[in-house]
């Protein structure tokens, strides 16, 4: 395993709980690609993790969070959609994945390229809604959580 380029790609999910010793990691090992959920996976965040944070303010609080981040390191698009895909509606799966685009876009200033999907898994119709929207699906790669940092 190469050490390094797996502490190199993290999966951001936690910043409200560990987001200091992710900027700390991030500015001392430049080049680092941050794989970011949006706020759309709120429900996602309160069910794994639990958020003290009411909608509104994690969303604001993630675009100061990423603005931050975003200048030591490239942001992509990190969305959860369920380890089912076919259980979601394709409006829900099209507005989950619209909506974190958007966020960067509009709320971050960030073109995304690159959209990794929670659990790895997604299916033909959010595939073929990211490609349309440029990104490029990001596969199976080593990489830390953002809460694995020390
Ligand atoms: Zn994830």
């Amino acid at each position: 395993m190469n050490r390094r380029f797996g502490k190199s790609v993290i999966h951001v999910e936690t910043p409200y709980l560990f987001g200091n010793r992710l900027l700390n990691h991030v500015k001392s090992r430049r080049g680092c690609k941050c794989y970011c959920l949006s706020p759309v996976n709120y429900d996602y965040v309160m069910a794994e993790f639990g958020i003290s944070m009411s909608r509104q303010k994690y969303k604001l609080f993630l675009i100061k969070y990423y603005k931050e981040l975003g200048r030591f390191s490239d942001l992509q698009l990190h969305v959860h959609l369920s380890q089912y895909p076919d259980q979601l509606s394709e409006a829900e799966k099209k507005k989950r994945i619209l909506d974190s685009y958007n966020f960067f876009v509009k709320d971050l200033g960030i073109q995304p390229k690159e959209i990794l999907f929670g659990w790895y898994t997604s299916d033909r119709f959010s595939e073929e809604i990211s490609r349309s929207l440029g990104l490029k699906i990001r596969g199976r790669h080593l990489h830390l959580y953002d809460r694995w940092i020390k």
